[in-house]
């Protein structure tokens, strides 16, 4: 089985990446991991790969995808990989389609974790930071038993509107630029399965099993 998952950061994609994978005896292959292992071998690859990220350039999708195909024709990929966060583009896509095919193999679902914008509003709105400690809680998912305090030191809690906030915005409105025509590609392909990633882990589970039962793997 093949699979690829795409989705903004921060809406449980890994945990959800992680748990089919495991279901489905395939590896779960995440852009992060992969470019820390190189780093930490210090591959030919992975130095390249650093040369563009030390510099504040992106990551060359030459380079980026020769890891990929690295990675899938590794034994534990024989059967397939469930690839979380790649690929991240339409020109990675193509790449990613003629490594497989000189394969004999092609992808047989996209999943889509789609998260709306207002829902991001919400989850952002209610972020506090505690002015003592620094943890950082959700007084709309996780309220504090005292409103307005600490749960762990009962330090004040206070809404700081700052850089994190303007990252995550920018991220997910990057996300969803650069994700747009790679679903329309999918789509077109008919292997294209959109599910909402707002709620409980276990809830956008059930909707991917809904949506693609595929993926309950031969156990289920
Ligand atoms: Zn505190």
């Amino acid at each position: 089985m093949h699979v690829v998952l795409i989705g903004p950061p921060g809406f449980g994609k890994g945990t959800q990446a992680r748990h089919f994978a495991e279901r489905l005896g395939i590896p779960s292959i995440s852009s992060g991991d992969l470019f820390r292992a190189h780093f930490r071998d210090g591959t030919l690859l992975g130095r390249q790969a650093k040369k563009y990220m030390d510099s504040g350039a992106l990551v060359p999708d030459h380079i980026t995808m020769a890891m990929v195909k690295a990675r899938i024709a590794a034994e534990d990929a024989a059967a397939g990989f469930l690839l979380d966060g790649f690929p991240r583009n339409v020109h990675q896509a193509v790449l990613l389609d003629g490594m497989l095919a000189v394969q004999g193999r092609r992808l047989d679902h996209v999943l889509a974790l789609k998260v709306s914008t207002t829902e991001v509003e919400r989850r952002l709105a209610g972020r506090r930071a505690c002015q003592s400690c620094n943890l950082v809680v959700n007084v709309n998912f996780a309220p504090p038993r005292v409103s307005g305090a600490c749960d762990t030191c009962g330090g004040r809690l206070i809404r700081r509107e700052g850089d994190r906030e303007r990252i995550i915005r920018r991220r997910l409105a990057a996300c969803t630029e650069r994700t747009a025509p790679l679903l329309v590609r999918y789509a077109a392909l008919g292997i294209l399965a959109n599910v909402d990633a707002v709620g409980p882990v276990e809830d956008v589970r059930a909707r991917i099993l809904a949506a693609v039962p595929a993926l309950a793997g031969a156990g289920a």
